[in-house]
């Protein structure tokens, strides 16, 4: 059997938190968010917490190495067996060649690419909505949150040209609606529907 890996990709706020723990289940993936994954170390204070700290506050990204070995470690536990959906990961061109390495030594499959896409000006509504909500640092100031967006105009995207290229199945998802409706729209992408 291949194991099948999504990949979620859209701007901070586009709501692909949100659509990955709905996913998680409606497709019997392991939702695995590098975001996630961080802020628990740095909660924790952990080694690598305290290394990040400033990276994550000011929202820049994490070097490649020390996320790629992250996301090995994480791929490397049992419950990955059905299947992964990976959220924030890749966010570049580094990151994707690598992870094509590994999910080939793996032998998995990426079974589709969400492209979630919401217009900027709401992005930045919803994400100060969200600082409010959940307190995250990276969501409170507006020139963290652009210099966010910056970054995924000038690298992330790259990746789906990437995944392009390489013939992967890459779906463009209009994110603006209820979050039902999203939900909706990328289980039909996946032919989950
Ligand atoms: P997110 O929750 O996906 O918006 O990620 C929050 C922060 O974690 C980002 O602004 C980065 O500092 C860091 N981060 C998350 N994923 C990655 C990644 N794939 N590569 C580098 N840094 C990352």
């Amino acid at each position: 059997m291949i194991l099948q890996t999504v990949l979620l990709f859209g701007p901070p706020g586009s709501g692909k938190g949100t659509q990955a723990k709905r996913l998680e289940i409606s497709l019997r993936a392991v939702h695995i968010s590098t975001g996630d994954m961080f802020r628990d170390h740095l909660s924790r204070r952990t080694e690598l917490g305290l290394k990040i700290e400033n990276l994550l506050k000011s929202g820049q990204l994490v070097p490649d190495t020390v996320t790629n070995e992250m996301v090995r470690d994480r791929l490397l536990r049992p419950d990955v067996a059905l299947g992964t959906l990976l959220d924030g990961f890749p966010r570049n061109i580094v990151q994707a060649r690598w992870l094509e390495l590994l999910l080939g030594s793996r032998g998995y499959g990426i079974r589709g690419v969400i492209a979630m896409n919401v217009p900027h000006e709401q992005l930045i509504d919803r994400l100060k909505g969200r600082a409010l909500k959940e307190g995250r640092a990276d969501d409170a100031d507006e020139a963290v949150i652009r210099r966010r967006l910056d970054t995924y105009g000038a690298q992330t995207e790259a990746c789906l040209g990437f995944y392009k290229e390489a013939k992967k199945p890459v779906h463009s998802i209009d994110g603006v609606g209820s979050v039902d409706e999203v939900t909706a729209r990328i289980l039909k992408a996946l032919g989950a529907a």
